[in-house]
């Protein structure tokens, strides 16, 4: 017989959005030194957002993302989905392009329709008829022996300072624009760490990203410590080390290279939107995709659990 507690707990967690897979987790949820988050896909939405414009003399940003859209408008890149929807939110209006190519790993190029680029916004002047523009990152450039002017130069610096990818314009064998993405962090994050601090949980991030992307997302959502560059099937070795420190770890992600942390954690919090592998090496799914959960975890745990030590 399951003890009427556990039986009201989960019932409580199922209305809170969180699956129970595994009643001993949740009862030890109480208990939790620290919450390690995965990063891309967990706390950020998996997606890429354009998060500053710049420009060669003489063109606009308006003008640099309708064609970049333009020459964008054929690729599913999580990078092309970033430039469209900017120029969507900027209510611009996207010249016709056609002839897409993708340049695997470098780019996209297209001929954008000089009769559109006018009725666009975008100066006549800038695009003869039938010229391919190219979009494309660092990658790109070094292929076309492109180099950038100072200013797109120092953009792509700073950007790569702060953790985020640069993406340029190209035409006529030079850079005239580029923009920075950035990962989009899950608004519900910031408050998701803010209440596990307040119940006195440690946050820490583990990711296969760099060193500077860790820095930057770990610092924006005010995260303990964080682990960069660790390779998928070092994640569980991670774990490991925290609780060869005594303390008692959850883990919470949504990747396949998630999956032997989940297992290894003391609680297994899996993403619902994530793999079956995640979901199915997990305590507790979050059905709500929302990390806030986590917290609600805790604090569940917390109150239904006391009454029994
Ligand atoms: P990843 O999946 O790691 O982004 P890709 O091979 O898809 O690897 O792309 C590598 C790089 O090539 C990207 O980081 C970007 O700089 C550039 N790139 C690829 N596709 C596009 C695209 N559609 N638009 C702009 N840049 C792109
Ligand atoms: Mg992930």
């Amino acid at each position: 017989a399951v003890p009427l507690v556990v039986a009201i707990n989960t019932t409580m967690a199922a209305r809170n959005g969180m699956l129970i897979r595994d009643r001993i987790a949740m009862e030890e949820a109480r208990k939790l030194d620290t919450v390690v988050f995965d990063k891309t896909g967990t706390l950020t939405k998996g997606e890429q957002g354009v998060v500053e414009v710049t420009t060669a003399d003489g063109w606009d940003e308006d003008e640099t993302l309708a064609l970049m859209a333009a020459v964008e408008s054929d690729s599913e890149h999580m990078i092309a989905e970033a430039i469209r929807e900017e120029a969507r939110e900027r209510n611009l209006s996207v010249p016709e392009a056609r002839e897409f190519e993708a340049l695997e790993g470098r780019g996209v190029r297209a001929t954008v329709e000089v009769e559109s680029v006018a009725t666009a916004g975008v100066d006549e002047e800038t695009v003869r008829d039938g010229e391919t523009v190219y979009v494309g990152g660092p990658n790109l450039l070094r292929h076309l022996e492109i180099e950038p002017d100072a200013t797109l130069e120092a953009f792509a610096d700073e950007a790569g300072e702060r953790g985020q990818g640069v993406v340029y314009l190209l035409r006529d064998g030079a850079a005239v624009g580029a923009v920075a993405l950035a990962d989009v962090i899950r608004e519900e994050s910031f408050d998701a760490i803010d209440a596990l601090h307040e119940m006195d949980v440690e946050v820490a991030m583990l990711t296969g990203d760099s060193e500077d992307v860790a820095g930057a997302v770990s610092e924006e959502l005010g995260i303990d410590t964080y682990f960069a560059e660790v390779l998928p099937e070092d994640k569980d070795k991670k774990i490991i080390e925290l609780q060869e420190q005594d303390k008692l770890v959850s883990m919470v992600g949504d990747g396949v290279n998630d999956a032997p942390a989940l297992t290894r954690s003391d609680v297994g919090i899996a993403i619902g939107s994530g793999t079956d592998v995640a979901v199915e090496s997990a305590d507790i799914v979050l059905v709500e995709n929302d990390p806030r959960d986590v917290a609600h975890l805790v604090r569940l745990s917390r109150k239904s659990y006391r009454k029994m030590q």
